[in-house]
């Protein structure tokens, strides 16, 4: 599933090939994604429009249209997005494609559907039921200052707590567990039974994975997706997620897999704490 470091991967790469480009054709079909794709509206209301920018907001992509509005979009479990020559072969699930000047396509490939595409109107944003209640950014700043006493009066595991969306913004399962075990904290300890200091500890090393993990993504990935390239198939090298049953790479353990509040969650019982 792409996580918030594939998704600003790919923002970047839009931000660099993209940005400045207008939109010509609009094609695809009205496929039921998490909300049924409004290709008939889409084909009213993009061609023409410039691609002014890109932005990301947790997992979610937005593409400005400036003054029109904004597509938003989630890529779900398996969605992809590829800046693509118009002459390369269609993937299958390639249910929307928007034509970028002469030479550039933009294609939206989802074979299970769980994606989202969704045209915001000026205003929108900031009532949308989903992007309005979205937690702080974790790259941001301002996450180091803030995030730390927000836990620290929460009575849920940091684990749940790390993957509360009106929390913190786009972590999900692989960052959580990585950067808990990076900061030697037990996945099921409680936000309010944490010293701040070390809740300060956890905030940083969850930044310092994304970014790693970003960084990672900026040098493997190709722009230019070939029908057979994935901007899913990348992670900083995991130490904790992936590695139940291995030895812990600090104290040489046994790494447990246990579940919490739904979710695999590999830790180590000797060294987080
Ligand atoms: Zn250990």
């Amino acid at each position: 599933m792409p996580e918030l470091p594939e998704v600003e991967t790919v923002r970047r790469a839009l931000q660099r090939h993209a940005a400045g480009l207008s939109v010509g054709s609009v094609r695809g079909h009205a496929v039921r994604l998490r909300l049924p794709l409004d290709v008939a509206g889409l084909r009213k209301r993009l061609p023409g429009r410039r691609l002014d920018g890109f932005r990301r907001r947790g997992k979610f992509l937005l593409l400005d249209l400036d003054p029109a509005g904004t597509l938003l979009v989630h890529l779900g479990m398996s969605g992809r997005l590829l800046l693509c020559d118009p002459s390369s072969p269609v993937l299958p699930h390639t249910h929307l494609t928007l034509g970028l000047g002469p030479v550039l396509e933009l294609r939206f490939v989802d074979p299970r559907r769980f994606g989202l595409i969704e045209w915001l109107q000026p205003g929108d944003e900031a009532s949308h039921p989903t992007l309005s209640a979205l937690g702080i950014e974790p790259l941001d700043e301002r996450a180091l200052r803030d995030l730390p006493p927000l836990l620290h009066v929460r009575r849920a595991p940091l684990k749940a707590l790390l993957l509360d969306q009106r929390l913190i913004a786009g972590v999900g399962n692989i960052y959580a567990a990585e950067a808990l075990w990076r900061s030697g904290i037990r996945p099921s300890r409680t936000g309010c039974r944490t010293a701040l200091p070390r809740l300060e500890r956890l905030v940083g090393e969850v930044r310092a994975v994304l970014g790693e993990a970003v960084e990672q993504g900026g040098t493997t990935i190709r722009d230019f997706a070939s029908p057979e390239g994935n901007f899913g198939d990348f992670a900083v090298r995991l130490q904790a997620y992936g590695h139940a049953g291995e030895p812990c790479p600090r104290c040489g353990d046994a790494m447990e897999d246990e579940r919490l509040a739904g979710r695999s969650t590999v830790w180590c019982r000797r060294c987080q704490r």
